[in-house]
């Protein structure tokens, strides 16, 4: 019977089990154990084929009886399966992963010179893959190395960039490793982290106009062809694809939009209801901060000291990922919000008829007039939102299992 699992160090935040759990019946469990305990559990461990994640992939090596050329040439194992005789075949998955991610992404590495970000596990194999596919030449920017974040600008002609450090990963949201208005020949860039789906780097080559991706092709393509070695079954070429859509919808937020009263709360509890995602309320998560609600502090602080706040509140939850998430009505006044929307959500604009909007309760709506308000913000509403979805303020399950169905549909 084939049982599977991962080894690493800490393993709390893996998707490996979910995805897993796409590829087949098997057993997939998380194994923790410090670099002593190595060698004891690869050895006699309960698996018949295992993944290795850091910081274990070098320290397994010296244990395998056969190594595939991809791991011998980079020194590194991700993937172990127990050999009938009782051997331990080792191979490299994340070289076919990331090549699996160049591919998908449509970006031509071949000719191109590139900076690969960072010396650890990762960028070995990236290096290894980048190689075979052409690209040329390819250079390592470590810290502490020749080409180093001090001297960059002399790749300032790269046209390929991969991030394969830590930098911008969750919770460390936002910093990007390198300034990409350094190179104005840049043509594509990878980043291999994939929590949040945008990290800083990708929200800049956005803005650019630079093709990016995020590393989940990668992760889902190396577990894919782990599993195809775990069980000897060959997969359809289009499960990546599958599995890739699936969890991106379901680790991305829902972020809802709107004029006041114009039902995002109510919508949100609906999403939470049919989808079982958990859901945050921006509105309550400041009452809940600084112990007053946001009428009281726009009333005797002013609109300015209330969006401050909200832009705090905004960053915390939406750095989260998979919830359902309700936001004030004017949280599309302030530009920096929409990065820390748009970083690891699908935005939502519920659009609902002007005559159905309340003003009661909601100081700007009443100051300004709700159609005064309409008219200065449903531009920049449109701007921020990927979707729009009608409410007409009678059918919010309707309203909610169309947002829901969009999104997933497309994968979003
Ligand atoms: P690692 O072995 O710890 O190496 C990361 C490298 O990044 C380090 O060797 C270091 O290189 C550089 N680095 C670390 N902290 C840095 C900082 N504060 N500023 C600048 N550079 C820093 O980790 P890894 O296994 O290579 O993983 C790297 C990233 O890739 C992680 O985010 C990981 O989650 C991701 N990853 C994704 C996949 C996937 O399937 N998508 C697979 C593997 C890894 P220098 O000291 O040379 O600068």
């Amino acid at each position: 019977m084939v049982s599977c699992g991962l080894l690493g160090a800490k393993l709390i935040h893996s998707y490996s089990p979910e995805i897993h759990a796409f590829l087949g019946d098997y057993p997939y469990e998380l194994y923790e154990k410090s670099a002593e305990e190595v060698e004891d559990f690869v050895l006699h461990g309960p698996f018949t084929g295992i993944n290795v994640t850091i910081p274990h992939k070098k320290t397994v090596v010296p244990f395998m009886t056969e190594l595939s050329e991809t791991a011998r040439r980079t020194g590194s194992v991700n993937t172990i399966v127990r050999l009938p005789d009782g051997g331990l075949y080792g191979d490299n998955t994340d070289v076919y992963g990331f090549t699996e991610m160049v591919k998908a992404s449509g970006i031509e590495v071949k000719g191109m010179k590139t900076l690969v970000l960072g010396s650890g596990g990762a960028s070995v194999s990236v290096i290894d893959a980048l190689k075979t596919m052409g690209a040329a030449p390819v250079i390592t920017v470590s810290r502490s190395g020749g080409d180093n974040y001090g001297n960059l600008d002399r790749h300032s002609d790269a046209k390929i960039i991969v991030n394969a450090t830590p930098v911008g990963m969750y919770p460390g949201n936002g910093p990007s490793p390198v300034d990409l208005s350094m190179f104005p020949a840049c043509a594509g860039v990878f980043d291999l982290i994939y929590n949040p789906a945008r990290t800083g780097l990708m929200l800049q080559a956005e803005k650019l106009g630079i093709p990016a991706m995020n590393g989940l092709y990668m992760l889902v393509a190396q577990a894919v062809r782990s599993s195809e070695l775990f069980t000897g079954n060959k997969r359809d070429s289009s499960i990546t694809d599958k599995i890739v859509r699936a969890l991106d919808f379901r680790m991305k937020n829902i972020v809802l939009i709107g004029m006041p009263g114009s039902g995002k709360s109510l919508i949100a509890k609906k999403i939470k209801a049919f989808s079982g995602r958990e859901m945050a309320d921006t509105d309550a998560e400041i009452v809940k901060t600084t112990g007053r609600r946001p009428s009281e502090i726009i009333e005797a602080d002013g609109e300015e000291a209330f969006r401050a706040i909200e832009t705090e509140v905004l960053k915390n939850i939406c750095k989260r990922s998979g919830l359902v998430i309700a936001t004030g009505g004017g949280v599309v006044t302030r530009p920096e919000n929409y990065d820390v929307m748009h970083q690891n959500s699908n935005i939502v604009l519920l659009d609902r008829p002007l005559d159905l909007l309340s003003s009661k309760g909601r100081p700007i709506s009443k100051s300004k007039g709700v159609k005064a308000l309409y008219e200065e913000r449903w531009r920049l509403y449109e701007q921020f939102a990927d979707i729009k979805a009608k409410n007409d303020g009678y059918r919010a399950g309707a309203v909610a299992g169309y947002v829901l169905k969009t999104l997933e549909g497309a994968g979003k």
